[in-house]
């Protein structure tokens, strides 16, 4: 897609830390990482969020990521590493082209990635489950 950066990135017009590629997946650095390594995982067709990936390429970029993953642990000394995954813009997405962040971790890097909340009650919890569960086609 002619305006997006990621098409861009992969079409070679903008330049970027490439790190691993096939035939339908990119890997390169994210120009402000989270912290050092942080890597996007993006499929080379525009796809927007992870709701138009066909499962084929979700597959392929599974298996991209377990190989990156251990690369971070095996090359940057990394303990484990994130996943994460933005979808539409109340999620923080702000590049419109799918693409998973894998970001390395370090013990005491001091990373806190989710302020986590608290349910008032069983029913609440119940119901927020109900909303979801009912909505799920079958
Ligand atoms: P989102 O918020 O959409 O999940 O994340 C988009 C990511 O793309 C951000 O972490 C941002 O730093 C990264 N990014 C945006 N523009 C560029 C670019 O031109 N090159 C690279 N390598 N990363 C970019
Ligand atoms: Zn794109």
């Amino acid at each position: 897609m002619k305006d997006c950066i990621f098409c861009q990135i992969v079409q070679g017009t903008i330049p970027c830390a490439r790190i691993y590629e096939t035939e339908d997946v990119l890997a390169f650095l994210d120009i402000s990482p989270v912290i050092k390594g942080h890597t996007l995982v993006i499929p080379k067709t525009h796809v927007v969020n992870m709701l138009d990936l066909p499962g084929s390429l979700a597959g392929e970029m599974h298996l991209a990521m377990q190989k990156l993953g251990q690369a971070m642990m095996d090359g940057l000394k990394a303990g484990g590493f994130n996943l994460g995954m933005n979808n539409f813009k109340d999620a923080g997405q702000l590049v419109m082209h799918a693409h998973y962040h894998l970001i390395p971790r370090f013990a005491g890097d001091g990373l806190s990635l989710w302020a986590q909340g608290s349910y008032r009650d069983n029913d609440e919890m119940q119901k927020v489950a109900q909303e979801i569960k009912s909505a799920i086609p079958s």
